[in-house]
């Protein structure tokens, strides 16, 4: 049988090929429709595209170009021809894309037109042997080559461990890595969401996340494509409109900013919600004031899920009522099919509610870092468990909590301080809207406990206060030496805090 993962996705492809498969808006705001059968038909004629270009066997196809339609069915072109898709955000400037083209050796590059200058100049110089252009309003030379080939293509066979795509981390702990997917990875992790989100043939996906990135392009896509659902698609995520098209709709994901931005729209109201099914969140932590408010502003409960590059999902709350209850503040258990470990500072496995580094196995792991053997060597176990970097507990009920990431992990006069616990004190105190705890080097501590800190919108904090305030309810060397006041936190694309960029800055505060 062939395990290329698009052959999974075109048999889920439902028997009316004329049917809408994805809906979105033109440049006008007018509405623009694909059928099932343009999928099809589009895929075909990009796969024949690659096919009649001679790419050697494993080449990559580096995709630089803003959300459209086109760009996924170029991943799925790549897919269906048996090529590597490589997802580059198409906010990366020439300094960026140089890093990912010389270290990924794309053999073919698709940039927006704007770019094409700069862009192939230094693809050409990597080694990059084509590069064509694709624009927003669907222009460009990749679709005008396209035209002329077939729309008639017999999927690429591949094996389940051939590579399917390589994914670039979202660098929020340092240099990007790229993961290597394979179509095994990326199939079986969407069955197993398939059947866990109970994903169906008349769900309505809201997709209104990028797609360069494990959330949008995996979680979001695969999603409806394997249910053969629609998606009503979204370049840029528009707060308003996408609350609007609630009522055409049943699942939507996003990044925890999305819901915050939502929360501001006074159209947030049960009603705006009632055709709705499901909510789900990920790719950064959801604080518990989101995950209440939204419950009181929409009459549904986020369901929470926890993933990574490398690894695609690892644990999800229940989607079903009979299966548990959402958690706040935890992201489930571990999803059907993935092992999940935590293991203390010993090695040993972690006791109930001990907290200690997160491990995981699974036909889901990648299988390794892109030309990085001793990397990918370092963060395996020897008996084979990937090593997420991520810290974290477990209930007696199997749910897990992530405290925060082992590189964020301050070491304070020879205590452990988890960066999320102390946050979560933080953002319950009077007139605080969220937080950011770092750890910066100190003569005597090692590492001091910083917090950084915006406020609530009209209020005002005051941090010597909120410091004497915080001393009565946690351990002294818990409790931050110096309290910052910013308007907004540093966040990357997915809308992670980059902690990076806040001990930097903080780096020299304790001479
Ligand atoms: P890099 O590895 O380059 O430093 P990154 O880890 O942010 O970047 P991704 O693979 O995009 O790159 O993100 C995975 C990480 O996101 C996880 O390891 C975890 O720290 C975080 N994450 C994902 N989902 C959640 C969640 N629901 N709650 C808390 N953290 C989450
Ligand atoms: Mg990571």
């Amino acid at each position: 049988m062939n395990a290329n993962l698009f052959a999974a996705l075109r048999d889920a492809f439902p028997a009316d090929l004329d049917a809408t498969a994805i809906e979105c808006a033109d440049a006008l705001g007018q509405p623009l429709c694909y059928s099932w059968r343009d999928l099809e038909r589009g895929t075909a004629m990009l796969a024949n595209l690659l096919l009649s270009l001679d790419l050697p066997a494993g080449s990559r196809v580096a995709a630089h170009t803003e959300k459209s339609v086109e760009a996924l069915m170029l991943y799925l072109a790549v897919l269906r021809a048996g090529y590597v898709y490589l997802p580059l955000n198409p906010a990366y400037q020439a300094a960026e894309l140089d890093y990912f083209i010389k270290d990924a050796e794309p053999a073919m590059l698709v940039c927006a037109g704007a770019n094409f200058g700069w862009a192939s100049k230094l693809a050409f110089l990597a080694g990059t042997q084509y590069v064509f252009t694709l624009n927003e309003d669907r222009s460009g030379s990749l679709l005008e080559r396209a035209a002329h080939m077939s729309d008639e293509h017999d999927i690429a066979e591949r094996n389940a461990d051939d590579l399917a795509a390589i994914l670039y981390t979202s660098g929020t702990t340092g240099r990007s890595k790229g993961a290597m997917l394979s179509h095994g990875n990326l199939l079986s992790n969407a069955r197993t969401l398939k059947d866990l989100w109970g994903w169906r043939a008349d769900d309505v996906l809201i997709h209104a996340l990028p797609i360069f990135h494990v959330h949008g392009l995996f979680v979001a896509s695969h999603g409806a494509l394997l249910a053969g659902a629609k998606m009503i698609w979204f370049a840029k995520f528009e707060p308003r409109e996408v609350i609007r098209r609630f009522a055409d709709a049943t699942v939507f994901m996003g990044v925890p900013t999305l819901y915050v931005r939502m929360l501001n729209e006074a159209g947030l109201t049960p009603a705006a919600c009632a055709h709705m099914r499901l909510f789900i969140s990920g790719s950064a932590p959801l604080l518990l004031d989101t995950f209440t408010d939204w419950q009181q502003r929409s009459g549904h409960i986020i369901l929470e899920r926890y993933g990574m590059s490398e690894t695609l999902m690892l644990t999800s709350n229940p989607c079903r009522a009979l299966d548990g209850d959402r958690v706040g503040g935890t992201v489930g258990p571990a999803l059907p099919g993935v092992e999940l470990r935590i293991n203390n500072e010993a090695g040993r496995p972690c006791a109930v509610d001990e907290i200690g580094a997160i491990e995981v196995r699974g036909p889901n792991v990648f299988g390794g870092y892109w030309r990085m053997v001793e990397k990918t060597k370092q963060e395996f176990t020897e008996d084979g468990w990937f090593k997420t970097g991520d810290v974290g507990k477990r209930d007696a009920n199997g749910y897990v909590t992530i405290v925060g990431r082992s590189k964020d992990l301050i070491i304070s006069g020879g205590f452990n301080v988890y960066p999320a616990e102390i946050e979560g004190f933080l953002n319950e105190l009077e007139g605080v809207a969220e937080s950011a705890v770092i750890g910066v080097p100190h003569a005597d501590f090692g590492e001091a406990v910083v917090a950084v800190l915006v406020a609530k919108p009209g209020c005002s904090l005051d941090g010597a206060a909120l410091i004497a305030t915080l001393k009565r309810q946690i351990a002294g060397f818990k409790v931050p030496k110096q309290i910052f006041i910013v308007d907004e936190l540093p966040r990357n694309a997915m809308g992670k805090v980059q902690k990076n960029q806040l001990r930097e800055q903080h780096a020299g505060l304790f001479p």
